[in-house]
């Protein structure tokens, strides 16, 4: 993420809505992947933005929410009436029963977390910033974990012909970590499920109708045929010993669609946690180290032993608890080529 500034010079963070020192109302445009100041007014109607391109912006309906109100922008001359919500909030097609105590702030946590997915997405050219058809949908399910009369009694979070679906019981800290632990996973977060689940939509969409990239695949990651097979071994024997030597993590090694989407997770990871640091001066990326992905490689691999000393200094496990070997490094550099070659847009 890039630093952001209000038009009074203060700092301010990609979900602030008012700027705490002037009290300027804010917006994020995403189509610039900027945040602006709305035009001033005497506060009587809704705050109105207007880009350096000439463009008029207003709120997202969101914009209301008392917990983690979503500050993006959207077109305010839209021909569509019907559209009222941003670019990332209309991406959510199912929204669990919100009379159920707590699903309205899980859903709030769970846009939030998706905003910052689309901002990675926007910024490596994988979404259209003004899309109103949606291809890549989201459904927040819950199950009877949370509300009795769920249909299901688990909701599985996973992606399938373009729809992703993510079980709100994740925006729970304390069930995600006990989930964690059950599953003997070493880091386990809302964002890092948006963007695993985000994998498998694009591998359809970068690498399955693509004959040569589909073969470049299969040469990297393996033949992805037998996957209900392949799960269903993994869920019953684990992982096999070893598999740090070619796996970024053990569920990686489940499947080559599983590899993959953990890989794209973590590259995204990488490239946005890569951008923050880059903002504030803790690590150099130019022209130079940005084309060469050994080099961001290098860079990535000082950056996460500092990460992960701070952290251990405050008393706190490590932020990036991962083993980056050479296999796993050349599988985010399929990947990053693959994005650079992107032609979505
Ligand atoms: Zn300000
Ligand atoms: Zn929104
Ligand atoms: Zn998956």
């Amino acid at each position: 993420m890039k630093r952001f500034y209000c038009s009074c010079g203060q700092e301010i963070f990609f979900d602030n809505t008012i700027c705490v020192a002037c009290g300027s109302q804010l917006g994020f445009d995403p189509l610039s992947r900027d945040i602006m100041v709305a035009v001033p007014d005497n506060g009587k109607t809704a705050p109105v933005w207007r880009s350096n391109d000439g463009r008029t912006l207003r709120g997202c309906e969101h914009r209301s929410f008392a917990t983690l109100p979503c500050n993006w922008l959207l077109a305010a001359d839209d021909a569509d009436d019907d559209v009222a919500q941003c670019r990332s909030c209309r991406s959510t097609r199912t929204l669990p029963t919100l009379s159920i105590e707590g699903n309205a702030v899980r859903r709030a946590k769970l846009e939030e977390a998706k905003r910052t997915l689309f901002y990675s997405l926007l910024r490596l050219n994988l979404v259209d910033a003004e899309e109103t058809e949606q291809d890549m949908v989201f459904d927040f399910v819950e199950d009877q974990r949370i509300n009795p009369e769920a249909k299901a009694k688990i909701a599985y979070t996973g992606h399938a012909n373009g729809v992703i679906s993510i079980n709100v019981i994740e925006a729970d800290d304390s069930e995600r970590v006990r989930m964690q632990e059950m599953m003997n996973e070493r880091y386990r977060t809302v964002i890092g499920h948006l963007r695993h689940e985000s994998g498998h939509y694009y591998w359809d969409r970068l690498i399955r109708d693509d004959k040569q990239w589909l073969a470049r695949f299969r040469a990297a990651f393996g033949d992805e045929s037998g996957y209900q097979e392949a799960l269903k071994h993994y869920y019953e024997q684990g992982a096999e010993p070893g598999w740090e030597g070619s796996f970024i993590s053990a569920y990686a090694s489940s499947h080559p669609w599983e590899d993959w989407a953990e890989s794209w997770a973590h590259y995204l990871h990488m490239m946005a946690t890569l951008e923050t640091a880059a903002s504030f001066g803790m690590v150099a990326i130019d022209a130079e180290v940005d084309s060469n992905f050994d080099a961001l490689l290098a860079e990535w691999t000082r950056l996460t032993v500092r990460l992960n000393a701070l952290n251990r200094s405050m008393g706190m496990g490590d932020v990036y608890p991962f083993v980056l070997s050479k296999a796993s490094g050349a599988k985010l550099a399929f990947i990053h080529e693959r994005v650079k070659q992107n032609t979505i847009n």
